[in-house]
């Protein structure tokens, strides 16, 4: 029973955030330290929450691109993702077992599934196929067990005869497991090892003298505490920005990802996660198997403000390139849940993981992207390890993602326009862009480079962003009928960070 006195109650350790990050975190620091007294703040209903649209897709292998190896960040994020490629099997028989069976440990067992297709779909572009080969290459150099597959054998595959797989690769130790239950599970193990659930939403950061202090709740309450994760997913951000300077922190943008979950009445269908590499402005076409029916996901459209919900444009060409490239028998399939949550993504797409230098006392568990659900453990263990030996400095992988730092880039402005009008023109080649050879695509191709720069001029301090971001800021009118309104945010944190750290030069 919690006791408030004078509105306020006292914590060791207060998590903001009751997404898998959040729940994992807590747990990890209970498992270690039973005396410790820790407090989960947020809402049972999970507003904007990443983790319950999830498939859950724990890929590590499946999510590597070109970018992988050209620079050490990327690297760095490929190997947390191949530690927790590692960490499932333990972690999840663990999870299972502290849950106990009145809390789903036998079904979040049961909805584990290992093994993924990947495939090269006819309907991409050449960012795609080289995606794909880069997966393919870093099979091979690191010795991942995996196969190359026959598109004609996996499972369930059932594509339209003009969107059918050119190749396929089955990636054994990469599977799904249900998110849902995964947090069902977090929970109770929590619970169990005395962690404090408050169902409120966190206001705003507490902080004097260089120190954070706890939280304010929106009941007007105050939670006290000697330490505080940030791990309020999405709006990590705007609660970050209560006590730190303005452009210490990357901005926070919101991915909206829309997701559907379908039951089917006759058996069939894909067995096994089948997904397409990933590509700027998608996370990659998945179809999962999920109880009773499938998993279909994700759609992504990036906003610095927290978006109203999924667009109807682009829930519509991810359920029509499932039917088409995956399964046509889809199209039969009943809706059961559409899934909408809204990933972490910092301005350079990196996470923000570890203590603030700003604030003593506060730690960020947040800014994961696409992958977070799947890096769970090893971040939860950084996290802990944080919260209970504070002078255990990062390896040199974590340090990377460092939370008070100028934006990671990782090419030129030159290159990452180049690869950003790519990535658009293979998101067309996806959805039945199709340019008679007479005129050849380089005029498209041109007219979009055109766009990005001219944008790309009004920016006070331009910086290389990822292509996702250019795309979904720079090149995509249709979202910002005035032109100059996504310029704003962006022109005002570049010239924030600027002042905070001086320089932002980093690629040449
Ligand atoms: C459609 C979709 C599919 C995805 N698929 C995969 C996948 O297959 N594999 C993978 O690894 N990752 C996937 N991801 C990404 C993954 O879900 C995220 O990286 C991860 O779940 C982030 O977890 P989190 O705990 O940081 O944030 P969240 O899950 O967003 O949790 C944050 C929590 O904090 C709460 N909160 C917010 N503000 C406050 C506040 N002020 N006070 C208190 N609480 C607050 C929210 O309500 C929420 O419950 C997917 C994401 C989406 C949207």
């Amino acid at each position: 029973m919690l006791r408030w006195t004078g509105g306020m109650v006292t914590f060791d350790i207060a998590v903001v955030g009751n997404g898998v990050l959040g729940l994992s975190a807590a747990l990890e620091v209970a498992r270690r330290d039973t005396g410790l007294r820790i407090a989960v703040v947020g809402t049972p209903h999970r507003d904007r929450a990443a983790t319950p649209a999830a498939g859950a897709m724990l890929n590590c292998f499946g999510e590597v691109t070109q970018y992988t190896t050209r620079h050490p960040a990327v690297a760095a994020r490929f190997a947390l993702a191949r530690r927790a490629l590692d960490a499932w099997p333990d972690w999840l028989a663990r999870l299972a077992d502290e849950a106990g069976e009145a809390a789903g440990g036998s079904a979040l067992r049961d909805s584990h599934t290992p093994g993924t297709f990947v495939i090269l779909s006819a309907r991409s572009g050449r960012i795609t196929d080289e995606n794909f080969e880069a997966m393919r290459s870093a099979l091979v150099e690191h010795g991942e067990p995996h196969e190359v597959a026959d598109p004609a054998d996996i499972p369930g595959l059932a594509p339209c005869p003009d969107a059918r797989p050119l190749r396929a690769l089955y990636l054994q130790r990469e599977g799904t497991v249900d998110a849902r239950r995964v947090l069902a599970a977090l929970e109770a193990a929590a619970a169990t090892r005395g962690v404090q659930f408050l169902p409120a939403t966190a206001t705003a950061l507490v902080a004097d003298n260089g120190t954070v202090r706890g939280v304010r709740l929106d009941d007007g309450r105050t939670l006290q505490a000697a330490q505080v994760v940030l791990a309020a997913g999405s709006m990590s951000g705007e609660l970050a920005a209560t006590a730190l300077p303005p452009g210490a922190v990357p901005p926070m943008l919101h991915g909206t990802g829309l997701a559907v979950l379908t039951h089917r009445d006759t058996p069939g269908g894909v067995t096994h996660a089948v997904r397409t590499p990933n590509r700027a402005a998608t996370c990659g076409l998945h179809v999962l198997p999920s109880p009773g029916g499938h998993y279909i996901g994700a759609t992504s459209v990036i906003t610095p403000r927290a978006g109203a919900g999924p667009e109807l444009g682009t829930a519509h060409e991810m359920l029509r390139a499932a039917c088409d490239q995956i399964d046509q028998q889809l199209s039969a399939a009943q809706v059961t849940a559409w899934l909408c949550g809204s990933r972490p993504i910092p301005l350079d797409c990196f996470p923000l993981l570890g203590p603030s230098h700003s604030l003593d006392g506060l730690v960020f568990a947040t800014g994961t992207y696409r992958d977070g659900f799947h890096c769970s453990p090893v971040i939860a263990r950084y996290i802990a390890d944080v919260l209970l030996d504070g002078s255990t400095p990062p390896d040199k992988d974590l340090s990377w993602f460092t939370p008070e730092r100028p934006p990671v880039q990782t090419m030129t402005v030159p290159q990452a326009l180049d690869e950003a009008v790519a990535h658009c023109m293979d998101a067309g080649y996806e959805h039945d862009l199709r340019i008679p050879a007479l005129l050849g695509d380089t005029h498209l191709a041109d007219g979009l480079r055109q766009r990005a720069e001219h944008l790309y001029e009004r920016l006070p301090h331009p910086i290389a962003l990822q292509p996702e971001i250019i795309i979904s800021q720079l090149l995509l009118p249709a979202r910002s009928p005035d032109e100059t309104q996504p310029l704003t945010w962006l022109s005002d944190y570049l010239h924030a960070a600027r002042k905070h750290y001086g320089c932002l030069d980093q690629a040449s």
